[in-house]
């Protein structure tokens, strides 16, 4: 009864009350950023559950993101409990793959598929450009391939295109070919690409209707959130799953094969009811084929559609909503709706500009420390950046002041095989004693030596207390065949070369470069670029790219730490690849593009990279409605802040190894300057007409002080721990001299311990996480606060 609902219905403002309680065929919920379509979502769920309207199995949930869909499941789960289980609430691509995988038989696929991530199907389509020749028609891969991606949103397959081509033109032809071929070589690899799993589920529901109609009689309501990204094939796909289900005609041998009198048949099924819910000013993926369309001829699709408004914000301050409402008024072609908020003034928006990305990422670093000292959980904070690239001198700073962060929906680069196996080969060099990273590349490439020649050398190393790297120097007594003997031999040859370069005798300096230069060595000279390039497997073309962008990491290393080592360079991509391991009871800060931040909130939000080319995008600058979309992704990335914005730029950016003069967005000029509290603006940064270096050591002593500052009636930030800089605190690494690296790898630490820190004094140890060489310790110092630091080779003594 109406009793059962008080505590789901309480608190709820009388148009999102509307909302979760009508019953209907089909309720379309419009409103600005955080006035609590989610919210109403997930209630209107759990209402339909816990008045037994619908079993959870009847119910199908669609968010835009995974991390989005957990969140939903938990919150029904605890506003119904057990009820929940059996729900189906995922995203449009796990859904289908879900079908497909019970399903895909049916057209020629097997149920263990492949699914073909971006890089993946990149490689596939290199390679096809390169076999057609289509360079010569100006066809490059990234164009054939955002080409047919979009194509296939739209449900188009080569056939459909070509019927509408102007195939007298030779590159319309070739690109059709190279289409064709793609779907044939994905076919024959038993894999889809992500467009397809949308795709061929239409298609699948079109050409096998019984199929179809399992699902219409299975999902009885269907719930989409962020609906204005919704693609045709989506759109499509919900279509067809809304359909009504004719009734079977009786099959008259029914189960048992026997002619049954009066057979049973399947009863008529009206249309699943369909709830959308989405924000036309927070629609950021028309480049991805995304169509407010689908949102303005909703009451056109579905007559009778009931529409519900929403124009409380309950999210952020007034202050934040303010700049949000002023920034997307800046579009045209749009209806306005003003959101207002009850929460009060709050803080104002605070503005910084860097002399460059790296200057701008201490002052995220710094602010977030701040705002951690001052209470504020990391995990309440994020920050936002507009390209995936911008987020390494982001992480850089953060590494290097310790501030545990996460990245969402990055590429897991770090976690690649291809990745693992580069790693495996520094390791192998820096820290011989690593047996793993050692037997890791033993036979990566092949080089035919198996398990028994391993444990050969295992024995052969213990018989004569020498290290398993040490007995590959000694193939001949390893009582193995010739030609093992020479694959042994040639191993311990690159290795020792690159020792030799990376870890020079005593006095010799080694070039800043050195890291790159052993990762080109080790994979040139142990063959295992040749193997992968020798390959044809179009996987295999991806991870030779992969090596050639960890490489440039590697260079970039070099140029932002002349003189660091092998072992500085270990400890970056050990925490960075470890970053979600770091998570403890105070979190992490959580690092994403603009586009991922879609329907996620928290108390402090950063938007980085605030500059034209940027945000807008320059690729946007020649795309029609582009500076539009951009705005509303701005918009997206202001609307994520409860309680404090910050919006930071940098002067000078460097890009693809060029720096570039970069110039402040136009989005900054449409918030009310009133809003604003500059820390350090760029009319601040030119009046002070001193030189660069002058102006950041006035930041280094603390704060940002000075004329220019008091003019902005800034207060200095509490002052930061100090960070020993990279170049100084790996001095203490005595492996230039010895040419040993620091090893504490049989350090035992355990909650309780008192450690002393070369930089950060004593402290005490609160947890040990991690394994092998990844353990990391937790400590809080009684002066520098907590810390997190990789044990094997910090600087530190147990006390
Ligand atoms: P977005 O457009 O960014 O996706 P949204 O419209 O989906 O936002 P929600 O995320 O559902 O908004 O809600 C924003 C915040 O407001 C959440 O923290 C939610 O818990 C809170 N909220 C929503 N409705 C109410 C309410 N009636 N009373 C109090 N808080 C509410
Ligand atoms: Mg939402």
């Amino acid at each position: 009864g109406p009793q059962d609902q008080d505590d789901l219905l309480a608190g709820l403002n009388p148009q999102q009350l509307a909302a979760v309680t009508y019953r209907g065929p089909a309720l379309l919920i419009v409103a600005g950023a955080g006035s609590g379509k989610t919210s109403v979502l997930t209630r209107r769920i759990a209402s339909l559950l816990r008045s037994r309207e619908a079993w959870p199995s009847q119910i199908l949930a669609i968010t835009f993101t995974n991390k989005a869909a957990g969140e939903m499941r938990e919150r029904v789960g605890q506003l119904v409990g057990e009820a929940a289980r059996g729900m189906w609430i995922s995203t449009f691509h796990s859904a289908c793959v879900r079908i497909l995988r019970r399903e895909a038989e049916h057209f020629g696929f097997t149920k263990s598929f492949t699914i073909y991530d971006s890089g993946d199907s990149r490689a596939l389509i290199k390679r096809l450009v390169k076999e057609h020749e289509a360079d010569a028609y100006g066809l490059t891969p990234a164009s054939v391939q955002g080409r047919i991606s979009k194509l296939k949103n739209e449900l188009q397959d080569s056939e459909s295109y070509a019927r509408d081509a102007n195939m007298s033109d030779p590159a319309e032809r070739v690109f059709v070919e190279i289409f064709a071929d793609y779907q044939r070589r994905l076919r024959k690899a038993n894999a889809f690409d992500f467009d397809d799993l949308i795709g061929q589920t239409v298609y699948l529901f079109r050409a096998f209707p019984k199929v179809a109609d399992t699902y219409r009689r299975r999902f009885r309501h269907i719930l989409v959130d962020e609906y204005q990204d919704t693609n045709h094939a989506q759109y499509a796909l919900i279509h067809e799953l809304t359909r009504p289900v004719s009734a079977d005609a009786p099959d008259p041998y029914a189960s048992n094969g026997m002619m049954i009198f009066e057979p049973e048949t399947t009863p008529e099924l009206a249309g699943a009811s369909l709830t959308v819910v989405g924000d036309s000013d927070q629609s950021i993926y028309a480049f991805r084929g995304a169509d407010i369309r689908n949102i303005s001829e909703f009451e056109r699709d579905f007559p009778g559609a009931k529409v519900v408004l929403l124009e409380q914000n309950y999210r952020s301050t007034q202050n934040i909503l303010s700049a949000a409402n002023a920034v997307i008024g800046h579009n045209f072609d749009r209806k306005d709706k003003k959101l207002w908020s009850d929460r009060g003034d709050g803080d104002k928006i605070v503005g910084f500009t860097g002399y460059s990305q790296h200057d701008e990422a201490q002052f995220v670093a710094d602010e977030v420390e701040a705002l951690h000292r001052a209470g504020m959980p990391y995990s309440e904070m994020a920050v936002f950046y507009r390209t995936n690239s911008q987020s390494r001198a982001l992480e850089e700073i953060f590494i290097r002041s310790a501030v545990p962060y996460k990245i969402m929906g990055g590429t897991k680069f770090y976690e690649r095989a291809e990745i693992k196996d580069a790693l495996a080969y520094l390791i192998s060099v820096a820290n011989p004693a690593d047996e793993m990273s050692v037997r890791r590349i033993l036979n990566k490439p092949r080089r035919g030596i198996g398990d028994v020649t391993e444990t050969a050398i295992a024995r052969f190393a213990d018989d004569q207390g020498i290290s398993f790297r040490d007995a590959l120097s000694m193939p001949s007594q390893l009582g193995v065949g010739p030609k093992i003997q020479a694959a042994i031999g040639q191993l311990d040859a690159v290795l020792t070369e690159a020792t030799a370069l990376m870890l020079p005798a005593s006095g010799e300096v080694p070039p800043p470069t050195v890291v790159a230069d052993g990762l080109s060595l080790l994979l040139a000279k142990s063959g295992y670029l040749d193997a992968l390039r020798a390959s044809r497997d179009p996987q295999d073309e991806a991870r030779v790219e992969n090596l050639d962008e960890f490489v440039a990491v590697a260079r970039d290393f070099a140029r932002n730490n002349p003189e660091g080592t092998i072992a500085d360079f270990l400890t970056e991509v050990a925490l960075v690849s470890d970053a979600d391991d770091l998570d403890d009871e105070s979190g992490s800060v959580s690092m994403m593009t603009m586009h991922t931040a879609k329907g996620l909130e928290f108390d402090a939000v950063f938007v980085t990279g605030v500059e034209e080319d940027l945000i807008p995008h320059r690729i946007s600058a020649g795309e029609p409605g582009g500076p539009q979309e951009e705005r509303r992704l701005f918009y997206v990335g202001i609307t994520r802040a409860r309680k404090r914005l910050h919006l930071s730029l940098a002067m000078t950016r460097a890009q693809f190894g060029e720096v570039s003069v970069a110039m402040p967005s136009r989005f900054l000029q449409e918030i009310p300057a009133e809003l604003v509290d500059w820390r350090q603006s760029p009319g601040d940064v030119n009046s002070r007409g001193g030189t660069q270096s002058r102006a950041l050591n006035a930041r280094r002593g603390g704060g940002f002080g000075g004329s220019g500052g008091d003019r902005f009636g800034v207060k200095p930030l509490a002052p930061r721990d100090r960070i020993t800089p990279l170049s100084t605190a790996m001095d203490k690494f005595p492996n230039k001299v010895t040419g040993k690296v620091r090893d504490n790898g049989d350090l035992e630490l355990a909650a309780g311990d008192r450690i002393r820190h070369d930089d950060f004094g004593e402290g005490r140890v609160d947890a040990v996480t991690g394994e092998g060489a990844k353990r990391i310790a937790h400590v809080r110092f009684d002066a520098a606060g907590l810390k997190k630091l990789l044990i094997k080779i910090a600087p530190i003594e147990k006390l």
